[in-house]
């Protein structure tokens, strides 16, 4: 740590639903979930869609990187960010100590992330139930407009404009500002006004680009999410210096989301579609922001096809 240097890895880019078909293997098709070191070496999880359990394999495997509390920001309750959890093996491991953070929901009241936890591992949706996990575990609520600190990091939450409510993070590191504004849509003034004040100067600015403009304009209207071009004018309004496209529609294939790419790059300099395996650093000597692309997912499929030839009898 001699360096004062955040990394973001995306483990999770697919909104609503996770995708296995081929054409979407390059972005990638598991559900949200976003991990930032911080300078200060603390290890911030955002959201807990199918990603997370990639995260926790790596996690579990020797010399995995760890930190001794881990902090997780749930943006919401909707399926695709929280169905990683059951499956996010550094929660049955007793020597492990999480904290959560999100918010109370009206139709849950109370502890609300600690009933999504209970409701999902309830019988009969899953074979084991809460008593199995043994890491310890703290839940904190937070309200939009809540500003709390991480170590040395300032996290900022406001409301934004989805159905049931979805709070949107600003984390500023020494680093660096990192926000992550998943599934939000325009058209509410007030909530877009909080959108715009996550995103002040922020380093990297990650927004939901679920829908073409045109989709959003007219089929997809009051769906909770948003377009690039949306995110291209909060990014310029806003002095954000890189764009993040985020929370890709499960029916867009990796051309439609190169499209929406292309198109947003033609408006914005610095735009970076998410893709699984994409990994941004922060505050590296020389460079402000760095990222690192993934290989192209479909040359290692063929790799792996090709590895895995089978020998024996067809029958
Ligand atoms: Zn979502
Ligand atoms: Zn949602």
């Amino acid at each position: 740590m001699s360096e004062a240097v955040a990394k973001l890895s995306f483990w999770g880019v697919r909104g609503s639903t996770p995708t296995v078909d081929p054409g979407t293997w390059r972005y990638g098709g598991n559900t949200p979930c976003l991990e930032l070191v911080t300078p200060d070496g603390l290890q911030i999880i955002l959201d807990c869609g199918t990603g997370l359990r990639m995260l926790g394999s790596r996690w579990a495997a020797p010399n995995g990187d760890k930190a001794p509390e881990t902090h997780i920001l749930v943006t919401h309750y909707h399926w695709d960010h929280i169905q990683g959890i059951p499956f996010f093996a550094p929660l049955y491991d007793e020597k492990n100590h999480f904290h959560f953070y999100s918010f109370r929901s009206k139709y849950l009241g109370r502890d609300s992330l600690k009933q999504v936890f209970e409701t999902q591992m309830a019988l009969p949706y899953f074979p084991v139930n809460m008593s199995s996990m043994n890491a310890k575990r703290k839940f904190q609520e937070v309200d939009g407009g809540d500003t709390f600190r991480i170590g040395k990091n300032k996290v900022t939450a406001r409301w934004l404009n989805h159905p049931q409510g979805c709070l949107g993070f600003r984390i500023e590191t020494t680093a660096g500002t990192v926000v992550y504004a998943t599934d939000n849509e325009p058209g509410d003034a007030k909530l877009e006004k909080n959108l715009r004040e996550l995103a002040a100067g922020a380093d990297i600015f990650i927004n939901d680009a679920q829908f073409t403009p045109e989709q959003l304009a007219i089929t997809k209207k009051g769906w909770g999410h948003s377009s690039w071009k949306e995110g291209v004018q909060l990014a310029r309004e806003a002095g954000a210096t890189t764009l993040v496209l985020f929370h890709h529609d499960p029916d867009s294939a990796d051309r439609a989301v190169d499209t929406i790419l292309r198109e947003a790059r033609e408006e914005f300099d610095s735009v970076f579609a998410a893709s699984e395996g994409m990994v941004i650093t922060l505050g590296a000597a020389g460079d402000q922001v760095q990222a690192h692309m993934p290989g192209t997912r479909t040359a290692l499929r063929r790799e792996a096809q090709f590895r895995a030839r089978m020998c024996g009898e067809t029958v």
